[in-house]
């Protein structure tokens, strides 16, 4: 299974044409690095940095693996841009405690941030938990779940050849933190403290913030949302690029509930914060993703048909089902 695409299906087929390149170059005895004379770039890599991103508060830039920037006060986006997924987490702090939301892949050690950016103890909370989210789990103490099968099973870590395959040179785009390899790469397990409840609350201190359930892309998928600030985290719900619906654990009927639950909110939304590509987005694409999913379930939108999936093009987002 090709893991995951954010990008379009012409940067996908660059990346199998450097990835043949650099197994052939492998087994000449070369590296494509050494012929060309500089590491690979993937096509994607050359597309960043993303144009949003020129707008954005950017803090602590001195980080190897990370970027950090402030979004608003008290509310950080922590990107990896240095992998294709270009996964985001956010730390939202209040004047008590702070929330960690996802802990990225586990390349660089994101408590190591967390600690610089802020003194006060932290709580993790994941939108959902596939690897790309809770890689740093396992540094943290105060960890809450939902309490699903799917969940425990993930709660068990993993590293097997995919996850490997996550940091494969044409995955790449720039080199890993001191310490980390694909060799050895892998999701170290990790105890949840707290068994969620949908709709509920954590007072940080001058800021309360909300678990919504909504399940679809994962069945532990969930959204954060600040009420008094208008920030909506969405988790891998939506982001602006192809949104992953192809996976076995995706329930399509249960991602357009939970769509139609958030775009329920959309007049109290000022900011949606999405956890990949980019940390900022127009609460309008909460009604337009909504207006998608519909068009699909009824059959009313036509996919483009590649690789075994379909691929339902939007302004601004696809959805991407599986071809069957
Ligand atoms: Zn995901």
């Amino acid at each position: 299974m090709d893991y995951r695409r954010r990008r379009q299906n012409l940067g996908e087929k660059v990346i199998r044409a450097l990835r043949l390149l650099s197994l052939l170059a492998v087994l000449a005895g070369v590296s494509v690095a050494q012929q060309s004379g500089e590491p690979i770039r993937p096509e994607w890599c050359r597309q960043l940095p993303r144009p949003e991103y020129k707008t954005l508060e950017r803090v602590l830039d001195n980080e190897p693996w990370f970027e950090i920037y402030r979004i608003r006060p008290g509310v950080f986006a922590i990107y990896e841009p240095k992998q294709f997924e270009e996964v985001i987490s956010y730390l939202i702090l209040g004047e008590k405690r702070a929330l960690l939301f996802d802990t990225g892949l586990g390349v660089g050690k994101i408590s190591a941030v967390v600690a610089r950016l802020t003194p006060l103890p932290v709580s993790v909370i994941n939108s959902h938990t596939h690897f790309d989210h809770v890689g740093g789990n396992a540094e943290f103490q105060e960890i809450w779940n939902r309490d699903l099968l799917y969940t425990r099973k993930n709660m068990r870590g993993q590293s097997n050849i995919y996850l490997r395959d996550a940091l494969a040179p044409e995955r790449l785009c720039g080199a890993l933190p001191a310490g980390a390899s694909a060799k050895s790469y892998s999701i170290r397990p990790w105890k949840s403290a707290h068994t969620l409840r949908d709709s509920e609350r954590f007072d940080l201190g001058g800021r309360v913030v909300e678990v919504l359930f909504t399940p679809g892309h994962t069945p532990d998928s969930l959204s954060l949302l600040d009420r008094r600030n208008g920030l909506l985290f969405t988790g891998d719900t939506f982001y602006p690029g192809p949104i992953y619906l192809f996976v076995p654990e995706t329930d399509f009927a249960a991602y357009v509930r939970s769509v139609e639950r958030l775009a329920a909110l959309e007049p109290q939304i000022k900011l949606l914060l999405p956890a990949h590509n980019v940390p900022v987005a127009e609460p309008v694409f909460l009604k337009r993703l909504a207006e998608a999913v519909e068009l699909v379930k009824n059959g009313k939108a036509k996919p483009q048909v590649t690789e075994g999936h379909r691929e339902y093009l939007f302004d601004g987002f696809s959805l991407l089902l599986s071809g069957k």
